[in-house]
């Protein structure tokens, strides 16, 4: 844990940190102008795999943030740089939605068709898929079943849309899958540290010198305390006081709100 002022880049969760859907959290537009002030940097992470950076970024300046592509860490970042790691242009099937497909192409990486059964693939990739078929389930199935090393990009059960309802995301998309083979994925956004140590290169800012800020425990705190960055929990999303005493994954601190931590660097 560091001191709060010695932080030089913040990692932030979207959707219950800086913003509630459409609706900035007080005090979220002072924290970023207090660090653009201070010559810090920002990030914002994103577990959802469906939706491409500029997406995000439009979202951000509607809402008054100063945000380009650069600002956006996404699960793809994380997987592009684990695949990278491993095997550059990488032969890949994917499930996985066009704006990911393209991404990965971008990248180098080489996506097979749908129906496609060679046996020279390199990765089964699974991505939060808003538009999936059978067609990509069965052959997903095809190669996990038989053994071919099988990643995907986020955890997260379920993704939440309007009136607090949920659908499923890619980890309910690959509990699909696990029935019909018995296998589950290596997943790589957050909590994996995958994602705080691409930001890390990137930005060229050391480890102890990232704070990772959220409202969800298993994801936004635990990334931060598996990456051995700071950790600070926010309470205008899903965690809660009573969740954070009986949780085993505790934040280095904890505000009501963002506007508390704007107040703690002024
Ligand atoms: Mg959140």
């Amino acid at each position: 844990m560091q001191d709060l002022k010695s932080i030089q880049l913040y990692m932030l969760d979207m959707d219950g940190t800086i913003y509630n859907e459409d609706t900035l959290i007080p005090g979220a537009l002072e924290f970023f102008k207090l660090l653009q002030a201070q010559g810090k940097q920002y990030v914002f992470m994103t577990n959802n795999s469906s939706k491409g950076k500029i997406s995000y970024v439009e979202k951000l300046r509607r809402l008054g943030i100063d945000a380009t592509e650069k600002h956006i860490a996404s699960s793809v970042n994380a997987t592009v740089m684990y695949l990278k790691e491993r095997k550059p242009g990488a032969k890949l099937f994917l499930v996985g939605t066009e704006s990911l497909k393209r991404e990965l192409l971008d990248e180098g990486f080489e996506v097979v068709p749908l129906g496609y059964r060679g046996d020279d693939i390199d990765y089964v990739l699974l991505g939060f898929d808003t538009e999936l078929n059978y067609e990509k389930v069965r052959g997903a199935c095809f190669y996990v079943s038989r053994g071919y090393p099988y990643i995907a990009t986020n955890c997260d059960l379920k993704c939440p849309v309007l009136d607090n309802k949920f659908i499923p995301d890619c980890g309910a998309i690959a509990k699909m899958i696990e029935l019909a083979t018995d296998r589950m994925p290596q997943f790589l956004g957050k909590p994996e540290r995958t994602m705080v140590d691409a930001v890390s290169a990137e930005w060229n800012v050391p480890i102890d010198k990232i704070a990772c800020v959220g409202d969800r425990l298993y994801t936004d705190i635990a990334v931060g305390i598996n990456a051995g960055a700071t950790s600070i929990c926010v309470l205008t999303g899903e965690a809660t006081p009573e969740e954070i005493d009986g949780s085993d994954q505790k934040p280095d601190y904890c505000f009501d709100s963002i506007k508390e931590l704007y107040e703690a660097l002024l």
